[in-house]
């Protein structure tokens, strides 16, 4: 991340004030054109606040006088506004800015000078290289999640000792996972939430759900990093060899705070674990992170096509039990959708 990059995302925050005043300026031309009478009270609320000013620097004595009638006037003729407005079924804040973001009116900084989250998460977007994440998201979430693309019947496995047993439904084992993890969303907030797991080969809706975790928590203004072990793993190795080669230049310190995010973002989803270079510096890179963000109770959501006995293989037992004991362990089984 460059400072360029972070110019541009603050040009995109310039051009979409620009893109809120100008909207709200066609809102008004339509407005005032089917309903001329809401032009000329809007325009009798601009003459009272002139005439306030100029009679409260011709009276000082009496101001809060002069204040208090011009309110007065103000209010009536506001209210006669929004009664044409709802007589005409027209939203009351119809006449006033929106915005993208609320909390900070697209300014990306709050009032304190710190940055708002939506310009944090936008950093994030850039920096982990989650460019086309919204549209997956508009594609895959809770409201397009179907439980009927999932088989109904019951099939019987055969475990490491022979035993037939009778497992769930994939659609059955689908709605229970469905419901842990809406039940992970609505506890988000809580710091005693246990991170998931999710385990299971392809194709069976383990990224699906992630996408659903992640939409909604990001709606919700949570900081989400959301990428593969494998990119995840360079971005880290690239910010690592250019700490140690150029000293002190600003882009180091933005790459610094993205680094730090790793630790810090409120959620941090760990896709395709697994699949990423396994060398003693990616196993001790990963196992710092999610111990550090378990040890700070800030939640991690790691997916992954191996099962657990493998997992503690390639990653050692001692450094990553005591993570798995942390977790609420997912399993996906079933036919693989993507065959369908
Ligand atoms: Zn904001």
């Amino acid at each position: 991340m460059n400072k360029n990059t972070i110019r541009n995302i603050l040009r995109q925050y310039q051009s979409q004030r620009e893109q809120n005043e100008y909207e709200l300026e066609n809102r008004k031309k339509e407005i005032y054109n089917y309903f001329p009478e809401i032009k000329h009270i809007d325009e009798q609320i601009n003459q009272i606040c002139l005439k306030l000013a100029k009679l409260v620097l011709e009276k000082p004595k009496d101001r809060e006088k002069i204040v208090q009638k011009s309110k007065d006037e103000i209010n009536f003729l506001k209210n006669k506004k929004s009664q044409i407005f709802s007589e005409n079924n027209i939203p009351l804040d119809y006449l006033e800015l929106k915005y993208n973001c609320d909390i900070c009116k697209d300014k990306a900084f709050l009032d304190s000078g710190e940055k708002c989250n939506c310009f944090k998460q936008k950093i994030i977007k850039e920096t982990y290289k989650m460019s086309n994440i919204e549209d997956v998201l508009q594609r895959e979430n809770f409201s397009t999640f179907n439980l009927n693309v999932f088989p109904d019947n019951i099939s019987t496995n055969v475990d490491s000792e022979n035993n037939h047993i009778q497992t769930k439904s994939q659609r059955e084992n689908m709605k229970s996972i469905h419901s842990k993890c809406i039940d992970y969303v609505n506890n988000f907030a809580k710091k005693n939430n246990r991170d998931l797991l999710f385990t299971g080969s392809t194709g069976l809706g383990k990224t699906f759900l992630c996408n659903c975790i992640a939409k909604e928590l990001l709606d919700r203004g949570y900081l989400v990093i959301y990428q593969t072990a494998f990119t995840i793993i360079e971005i880290l190795e690239d910010y690592k060899f250019r700490r140690n080669n150029f000293n002190n230049n600003d882009d180091n310190v933005i790459s610094e705070e993205n680094y730090r995010n790793l630790f810090n973002c409120d959620l941090l989803i760990i896709d395709d674990l697994g699949t990423e270079m396994i060398n003693s510096f990616t196993k001790s890179e990963i196992f710092n992170i999610v111990n550090t963000r378990m040890i700070a109770c800030k939640s991690t959501i790691i997916s992954t096509n191996l099962n657990i006995v493998d997992i503690l293989n390639f990653y050692g037992q001692r450094t990553l039990s005591r993570v798995i004991d942390n977790c609420n362990i997912i399993e996906f089984y079933g036919k693989d959708l993507r065959l369908k």
